[in-house]
Order: C-alpha cells, then structure tokens, then sequence
C-alpha cells in the first residue's frame, strides 16, 4: 500500500460540482500488449482504506454527491489482507449522505459474480458498468494478453444482467489489432450484438512504441481498420437507437448535476445507468435526485419531466 494523492485532498475532499473523484490505485500489473500503461505509470499500488475513506468522508461534507473510485485498473485494489475491492465498494456505499458511487475502469478478469451481486444490492452503486473486452475473438484477445476468454467475458455480463435488470454496460474496443482476420472482427460484432452495451468506444489499432504489440507486424490494412470501425459505430449507433427508444415512457431518477447551457429553465442531468438527460419543469437545484419520466431521445441525449 501507499499514499499518493496530496495530503489536503485526503483531508478536504477534491471535489469538482456535486462530484468528486477518488484515485484508489495507480499503476498498473497487467501487461496488455498494446498498452504503454505498465511502463509509465509503474506497478499497481493501493492506497490504504482509512485515507480513501477519509477522503469520501471529506467530499460529501463538502457537498458530492456522487463519487467516483479510479484506478487503472480499479477492481484489482487491494489492502492488507482479505481486504479488497469488495470491502471497499461495501465500505464507501454506506457512508452518509452518498447518493450515487461509480468506478472506473475495472479489468474483466478481476470482475466477479460477488461484486455483481453488491452492485445489483446495494441502491448508492450505480447499475452501470465500462467493463472493457476489447476484441470479441479468443486469438486475438490471447495475443493482446488481456487473459481471459470472450465466454469468461460473457458469463459474467450474462450473470450481472441477469442480477441487476437494466443495468448499462460499456466497453473500449480495439478494431484491427495485428492478425485479426474478418473471422476474428466477426466474433467482435457478434458479441456486440449479444451485450447490447449502452456505449462502446472503439479505437483502430495503431502501434505505441516500447509496447509488445509494437513488435508484431501492424498487418491489418488501414482501409480494413477503417471500414471495421465504421461497422462498430453503425451497428452501435443502432443499439443505441434501440435503447433510447426503449426508455421513452418509462420513469428515472436522474441526479442533476448542471443548469442546461442555454435554457435557464432546464436541468441536466444522468440517470442511474449514466445516459444523459435534459430535465423539464422545476424547481430542482444542482445535486437533486429527481424522479422523471423520460419524454424523448435525440442521439445520445434524453429529455424528460419530473414526476
Ligand atoms: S489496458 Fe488496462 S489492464 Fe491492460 S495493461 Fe493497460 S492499464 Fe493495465
């Protein structure tokens, strides 16, 4: 364990609206063979749950509302002993005047039905969940070391959606990664089809110096990278349609957390799954959690009137 956020943060809370964000390790264990991460940032260290809990003590007096615990790979924190992930979201959900609790971003293979279980449970943690899989084929997830199965994948989305209705997962996704053939892009698709994540942020593969992938030959036509990520945004977007259309009708709560840029009277805000929504009739202030009922979808934006 060690302490690495200024001291006054610990002691005063960093707070940033009605938000704050808490870094609860750094560095990272994983050798993902795309990513610079291990080398720049060194190998994970875990702060100690007294600070981070002082520090989210200190950010709800200080008037957050919804915290988010960070890490590079967030769900791999550990402490002294059985203390892990699990003590610490259970720990953090119960404090005191939290409304919302979020992460970012937990690593696929430390993810687990316990952890799907306290989320589906506990009503301050969010039923949201940016669980990156990267690619949808077994060879190409095994030649980007990411060391799990796209089934070890599925399984555990399968098992939370199952425990937690609704909830909105999200992915990052890398498109012509050194050998992936179309068979392989195929799998991706498919399995974006069979999550259905609320969103997905693809990247085309590009190499980064010092990293492993770096050496393997960058053998995926730029054209085929191009046109498989316009694939993923097409088939995407639909989803995402699909969705947004779905939730029309239906009732949120929805925690403001701005005044709407340019009309005075409106509010925005996010639903528990972090869609964003533009919120009608009033009076709300900003950290209000406001039951609505979702009127319209335009893109990636709800609007809604307050119940
Ligand atoms: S992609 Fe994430 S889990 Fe993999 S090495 Fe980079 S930071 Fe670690």
């Amino acid at each position: 364990m060690r302490e690495f956020v200024p001291e006054r943060w610990v002691e005063r809370g960093h707070v940033e609206g009605i938000k704050a964000y808490i870094a609860i390790t750094k560095g990272c264990n994983n050798h993902c063979s795309f990513c610079i991460v291990p080398q720049t940032r060194g190998r994970e260290v875990s702060r100690s749950p007294e600070s981070i809990l002082q520090e989210a003590r200190a950010a709800i007096d200080k008037g957050a509302r919804e915290l988010w615990l960070l890490g590079q790979n967030v769900n791999s924190y550990r402490a002294a002993g059985e203390y892990g992930f699990y003590e610490l979201l259970d720990e953090i959900s119960q404090l005191d005047g939290l409304i919302r609790l979020r992460f970012t971003s937990p690593h696929p293979r430390d993810w687990n039905n316990r952890l799907s279980d306290l989320m589906a449970e506990r009503k301050t943690i969010c039923k949201q969940l940016h669980l990156p899989f990267q690619a949808g084929s077994d060879a190409v997830l095994q030649a980007m070391r990411r060391r799990h199965t796209l089934q070890d994948y599925l399984g555990k989305v399968d098992y939370l959606q199952q425990r937690a209705p609704g909830v909105e997962i999200s992915t990052d996704l890398i498109v012509g990664f050194p050998g992936e053939t179309e068979a392989d892009f195929e799998c991706t698709l498919h399995a974006l089809g069979q999550v259905r994540f609320s969103q997905v942020f693809p990247f085309k593969y590009s190499p980064r110096p010092g990293t492993a992938a770096a050496k393997l030959a960058d053998d995926v036509p730029r054209q085929a990278k191009e046109e498989r990520l316009a694939r993923v945004i097409a088939l995407q977007e639909h989803i995402n349609e699909e969705q947004q259309r779905a939730l029309i009708g239906t009732e949120q709560d929805v925690l403001i957390d701005a005044v709407h840029p340019r009309e005075p009277d409106l509010m925005n805000g996010r639903t528990d799954g972090y869609r964003a929504v533009t919120v009608a009739v009033g009076p709300h202030e900003i950290g209000d959690l406001v039951r609505v009922r979702i009127t319209d979808s335009r893109g990636h934006w709800l609007y809604a009137e307050a119940e």
